[in-house]
């Protein structure tokens, strides 16, 4: 191999960590041996292998996100020792934390590097991941990270970085550390939760501007907000709640209402952002990784194993088999009716969860009527084929959550109907999607139907 060769292995090494791993090293041999040199780049190969290399801003970071770029300013920077869990000194070892913003949000991180770069400084890292960490988005800079500081400080313009950014609703990303928004209060409820074994109370609701709704939790009292107050929030924390970000006020964060005057300057009202929203198609719920409160529609396709009468720990609430939880060991479970189909418009398809109360409607059986149905036949999946038989490839409309995991998208509905207003609509669509012929049809069919309309 020539020094040349040598030495471009050598930097690719250092910048994407093991070619070996990578599958990197083997497709350069191959393309060694077959003599084609000119193709032998680091971006050919990475296209060819899938692995080229994303640059994200904060705002698109999501939970289990791998091998991409980020390049932002460092807010704040600490370390802590970690002890090894034995007690020894043996082992103990630096872990670095701290928050990195860019224009579009701030994040917190965890390295276990030491970073080339302190508060103030604009760092690129390379091969950085992200996971979820204490219902927090976070960071994580590894041994496979590459991080360098940016003297160039144009690529982010100082200015516009701040730990806590004033956002619209839309733009508030899963990630975001900390943020500030105006944003009228559209549900309020109080409740009280176990938190480290104390009681205490929190309020919980759902935030909307012209931009789009999210939920919210507040772990301080709100005196004087209440449902249609118009608010202003600023330092409040963003954490996942079921695979969803939500806004937290906390001890903190500064939240004021917003005089009358002041709320007329605005784009939103307590009327219109508390309009339902418009119904969306499915490859817009699939392109996102968290959708809040959104409206669609289409064919349930399948109804999926796991439907039906289930068992869950009455402790934790998960679903048991045999009467075991793997977290409270041996329970007695309780009963409860869930579904799961697979709802497709044409446009995509995504897994829906209707929990108990919706299945009751959609199905037309109570649980009671399904346990009989259950202990009236020899078959333990008679419930499910009874949901496959008289559920699949009806038409359905949902309302509800939608939130990326490990196997594509759940939307977790809130709201089932069957809608009868856009019928008409997809008739026609219909009609367009099987060629001119059957729309000239249609069209004078449809002259002759508004002809007798006119006569009537
Ligand atoms: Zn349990």
């Amino acid at each position: 191999m020539d020094e040349k060769i040598g030495s471009y292995i050598e930097e690719l090494n250092k910048e994407l960590g093991d070619l070996e791993k990578t599958g990197f090293h083997a497709e350069f041999n191959k393309r060694l041996a077959f003599q084609m040199l000119q193709d032998v780049t680091k971006e050919s190969i990475l296209r060819k292998l899938g692995r080229k290399k994303k640059v994200l801003k904060v705002k698109d970071l999501s939970a289990n996100l791998e091998n991409f770029e980020v390049i932002g300013i460092i807010l704040d920077l600490g370390e802590k020792t970690i002890l090894p869990q034995d007690g020894t000194q043996e082992g103990t070892y630096k872990m670095y934390i701290g928050v990195l913003a860019d224009e579009t949000g701030s994040v917190m991180f965890s390295s276990w590097e030491y970073l080339p770069g302190s508060i103030g400084d604009i760092i690129t890292i390379k091969n950085a991941y992200t996971r979820t960490w204490q219902n927090k988005i976070r960071l994580f800079i590894w041994a496979q990270s590459l991080v360098s500081e940016i003297a160039d400080s144009s690529l982010l313009p100082r200015s516009k970085l701040s730990e806590s950014q004033s956002k619209k609703l839309v733009d508030i990303g899963a990630a975001d550390f900390s943020v500030g928004t105006v944003a009228c209060v559209l549900q309020l409820s109080n409740k009280e939760v176990l938190v480290r074994g104390h009681r205490s109370r929190v309020v919980s609701g759902v935030l909307a501007d012209e931009t789009g709704r999210l939920p919210f939790t507040s772990w301080i009292e709100l005196p004087g907000i209440d449902i249609g107050s118009i608010i202003q929030i600023e330092g409040a924390h963003i954490r996942m709640l079921r695979g969803m970000h939500s806004v937290n006020i906390l001890n903190s964060t500064k939240v004021s209402s917003i005089e009358l005057e002041e709320a007329r300057k605005l784009a939103f009202t307590f009327e219109s952002a508390g309009k339902d929203p418009s119904p969306i198609r499915i490859e817009e719920i699939v392109s996102k990784d968290v959708m809040f409160d959104v409206i669609t529609a289409g064919n349930m396709i399948s109804v999926r194993p796991g439907s039906g009468i289930i068992s869950r720990c009455p402790e934790c609430g998960r679903s048991i088999q045999k009467a075991i939880c793997r977290v409270h060991g041996k329970v007695e479970g309780v009963r409860d009716m869930r579904i799961k189909a697979i709802l497709d418009d044409g446009t995509g398809s995504i897994s829906v969860m209707f929990p108990r109360e919706l299945s009751e409607i959609i199905y037309g059986k109570t649980l009671e009527e399904a346990e009989k149905l259950m202990f009236s036949d020899v078959s333990k999946d008679a419930v499910y084929e009874d949901l496959r038989y008289s559920l699949t490839g009806r038409y359905i409309a949902v309302r509800g959550n939608s939130s990326k995991g490990k196997y594509g998208i759940l939307f977790v509905a809130e709201k089932a109907w069957v809608p009868e207003d856009d019928l008409v609509v997809r008739v026609m669509e219909l009609l367009h999607r099987l060629g001119p012929d059957e729309k000239d049809k249609q069209d004078r069919n449809s002259q002759i139907f508004s002809g007798r309309v006119g006569f009537a």
